[in-house]
């Protein structure tokens, strides 16, 4: 008899139709996407992440139980092919509402953003690019110069947070009112973060550091800070040995105070870069992957990515 009143009940719950059900299937690509969709869909759904810990969306391909993941979401998130290629078949053949961020922000890129980048151009951007990777492995990256990091920056943040709050309002339209609140809360605090990590900062425009993998450009240019180089600028290939020497070169010359490893790819390399020399390592995780996927989430990463930037830059 109970048995037979839970089954029925829970019958009756898989059977509401999404629009009305509390429980909104949202998936998400990788860990900062998740972040960002936590502080919007707080109260509406809990968003998962395909991506498990200590992988790389640039060498990743997909498990059986990701298929499945793609084939039971309602909406879906993701940066686009410039970053999760693994995606982008399974994707295509999905019937969830899917959003590519790099996709829909290309559609109103022209007015704002151009402004946007000449604004925060940072006067150590020519002396960036004479260190980074030889052209010739620049292919498959960095698309016509994108970084495909959209979350690094700020700015790029709230606009993947708006296109999030909007694609659910569309298929929740229920909860446009919670939907409209969690963003306009994260829009004010993440305002608020942004000066704070800004003066954080400040101090450290001059002291030079060298990054793993060419992720950061964005986070650099708003904080106008300055990336001496990347070992890499696309982690799936190994960096040449000619490339390595000339990064140990500058480390030395310049004096960088800082090398960031990343937790998803081995250190091995920058320990060589770093040997002899006294430049500090510390540790990077430009995707948070050690950050709980709640609301507040997205602030707590940007966070603690400026204190890894602080410590390591500081005297
Ligand atoms: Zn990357």
């Amino acid at each position: 008899m109970h048995l037979q009143r839970l089954l029925s009940s829970l019958l009756l719950t898989l059977f509401i139709p999404v629009a009305g059900a509390a429980e909104l299937k949202v998936l998400t690509s990788i860990t900062p996407v998740q972040l960002i969709a936590s502080e919007v869909l707080a109260g509406v759904s809990q968003p998962e992440v395909l991506l498990p810990p200590g992988a790389s969306p640039h060498q990743y391909s997909l498990r059986p139980s990701d298929v499945r993941k793609v084939k039971q979401a309602d909406l879906i998130f993701w940066i686009g092919p410039e970053l999760e290629r693994f995606l982008e078949k399974t994707l295509s053949k999905t019937d969830a509402t899917v959003l590519s961020f790099l996709e829909e922000e290309e559609g109103h890129q022209h007015e704002g953003e151009a402004a946007h980048e000449d604004e925060h151009e940072s006067p150590h951007h020519d002396s960036d690019e004479n260190l980074l990777e030889s052209s010739q492995e620049h292919d498959e990256h960095d698309h016509g110069g994108i970084d495909p990091h959209l979350w690094l920056d700020p700015v790029h943040a709230l606009e993947m947070a708006e296109i999030i709050r909007d694609a659910a309002i569309k298929v929740a339209p229920n909860k446009q009112a919670l939907l409209e609140q969690n963003y306009a809360e994260f829009a004010a605090a993440l305002l608020e973060k942004d000066q704070l990590i800004m003066s954080q900062l400040a101090p450290f425009s001059d002291r030079g550091f060298v990054v793993f993998h060419d992720a950061y450009s964005r986070f650099v240019k708003h904080y106008n800070l300055k990336q001496l180089g990347a070992v890499t600028i696309n982690p799936s290939r190994k960096a040449g040995a000619k490339h390595l020497s000339e990064l140990r070169e500058a480390v030395i010359q310049s004096k960088a105070v800082c090398i960031f490893s990343e937790p998803q790819f081995s250190g091995s390399i920058l320990k060589t870069i770093a040997s002899g020399t006294s430049v500090r390592t510390a540790e990077l995780d430009p995707l948070g992957q050690k950050i709980k996927p709640e609301k507040g989430a997205y602030l707590a990463f940007l966070t603690d990515f400026a204190q890894v930037f602080e410590e390591c830059l500081q005297d």
